[in-house]
Formats: C-alpha cells, sequence, structure tokens
C-alpha cells in the first residue's frame, strides 16, 4: 500500500486501495478486501494523507450467539513534514519524510487502524433482544412465557453463583 511521493504533483490526489486481508496478514474475524481511499493534498512543506478504511469482519451476536458480517469503518490522517523541526515525535500521525524517501507505505497504519475499529460490543443489531436467560430461546425470532425480570449485569455473576450453590 505504497504512494509514490517523488513523482507526485503537489494539489490533491485521490487515490484508492484494494487488498486482500490476507496480503495485510489481518486474521479473524477480518474477511474479504480492505477498501482504504486516500485523500492526498501535497504541497512545498508537507503531505497530509486522509484515509478512509472498509473491511467485512465477522462476529457471533454477543447477545444472541448468531453469526453475522459488519461493515467496520475506521478513518485517520497523517501528516509528513519535509523537514524535521515540524515533525512531532509525541505524535504518531504527524512524521518526518526523509527527502531520500521516495515512498510512503500505509501498511502498519492500515492494519493498526483495521485493528482499532473491532467494536467492543459485537451486536448483530442494536436492538437485538438476545436469547431468553431461562429457556434459551431466541427472543428476535421467537417469545416465550417465562417471566423475565430486568435484572443489573451486576447481579448476574451473583445470581449464578447462586444457581451453582444450590
Ligand atoms: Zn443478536
Ligand atoms: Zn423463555
Amino acid at each position: 500500500m505504497k504512494i509514490k511521493v517523488s513523482t507526485l504533483t503537489n494539489g490533491k490526489h485521490e487515490i484508492p486501495f484494494n487488498i486482500n486481508v490476507k496480503e495485510l496478514k489481518l486474521e479473524k474475524p477480518f474477511e474479504d478486501d480492505l477498501s482504504l481511499q486516500c485523500k492526498v493534498d501535497k504541497s512545498d512543506h508537507q503531505i497530509i494523507i486522509n484515509c478512509d478504511l472498509a473491511v467485512d469482519a465477522s462476529f457471533a451476536c454477543d447477545r444472541c450467539n448468531t453469526d453475522f458480517i459488519q461493515t467496520l469503518q475506521n478513518e485517520f490522517q497523517i501528516v509528513y513534514f519535509f523537514d524535521k523541526e515540524s515533525a512531532d515525535e509525541e505524535n504518531f500521525n504527524i512524521r518526518y519524510l526523509p527527502e531520500a524517501e521516495t515512498t510512503i507505505d500505509l501498511t502498519v497504519d492500515t492494519i493498526e487502524f483495521a485493528n482499532c475499529s473491532i467494536p467492543m460490543k459485537k451486536l448483530c443489531d442494536e436492538d437485538c433482544k438476545g436469547l431468553c436467560r431461562s429457556c434459551g430461546i431466541d427472543l428476535n425470532e421467537e417469545q416465550c412465557d417465562c417471566k423475565n425480570e430486568e435484572i443489573n449485569p451486576v447481579w448476574d455473576k451473583l445470581l449464578e453463583l447462586k444457581d451453582k450453590l444450590n
């Protein structure tokens, strides 16, 4: 995923990448192709790169355990300065590009931002009703007659423990 900067003219350029996740050595949950749309703005002093990343991933829903595929998205900006003073060592998105460097490789950044796009909570749907805690039926598809009271998740573990003790 390289941008050849030495031959790039000043001004705005759109550079798209489409690459199979296997080539990036991205493993599960990632699937198929990753797309990275780069908007590159080059001037005499710097190159600003804005990237839109999209990639499919397959998960099992945290609530109902159904497998589903979600398109993960992330965006990031990287700025390369041609003089060392302008770069910011504290900020890894603001970098120094030595004159001798002819290309910018976005592979490592892409892998990192793809990994950051994995959600903490994996839900097949925001409104997924999950499984009935008494009979295990999928409440998205069927209803049951169990009387489930809303239980504060903090109590869940205690109730589980109580079940075990009984
Ligand atoms: Zn679900
Ligand atoms: Zn039930």
